[in-house]
């Protein structure tokens, strides 16, 4: 056996350094300097792998982790289409994306498109923004201005028309 079998065998050494298998190797490294290095060196490896500690989680770790579970839970019992349409729109598998857009197509062809509110999803107007709101407001504000001017109007012709008797 030349020096590179041994070396072949030095983890097996390092890992159980009393087994009968091992005594060859162990023998040479006693008689040859360059394999005692290369020895050496593994151990120092295992050594700081041995050393090695995973990084600790957050202190509050766990009860953010438990929060977002109950969270999770809260939401469970969605129906089934909204689950099916946030797997569609989050869901990172590539593949599977046209699959679900099948399937979707398929069950408006079945259900003539009232089928479980597919016509209700696909014909959902996008959430109105916050400028749109803000002139439905004006509108709204203008209607009361108007209704209010009306009323003052009608409430003065009134009185000219049949003036309070005195
Ligand atoms: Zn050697």
């Amino acid at each position: 056996m030349n020096c590179k079998d041994y070396q072949s065998d030095f983890l097996d050494l390092l890992l159980d350094p009393g087994a009968p298998a091992n005594s060859a190797a162990r023998g040479h490294i006693e008689s040859c300097a360059e394999c005692r290095q290369e020895f050496k060196s593994l151990e120092a490896t295992f050594a700081l792998l041995d050393d090695w500690k995973a990084p600790e989680p957050s202190a509050y770790f766990d009860q953010k982790l438990a929060v977002r579970l109950r969270e999770e839970q809260a939401l469970a019992p969605a129906g089934w289409f909204e689950r099916l349409k946030s797997r569609l729109l989050f869901n990172t598998g590539r593949q599977f994306r046209p699959a679900m857009a099948g399937a979707l197509a398929l069950a408006l062809v079945v259900g003539g498109g009232t089928f479980a509110n597919v016509s209700g999803f696909l014909r959902s107007t996008p959430p109105t923004s916050a400028t749109v709101q803000d002139l439905q407001l004006l509108d709204k504000n203008e209607q009361a201005l108007q209704t209010m001017d009306q009323l003052l109007q009608d409430g003065t012709a009134d009185d000219v028309a049949n003036p309070p008797s005195s």
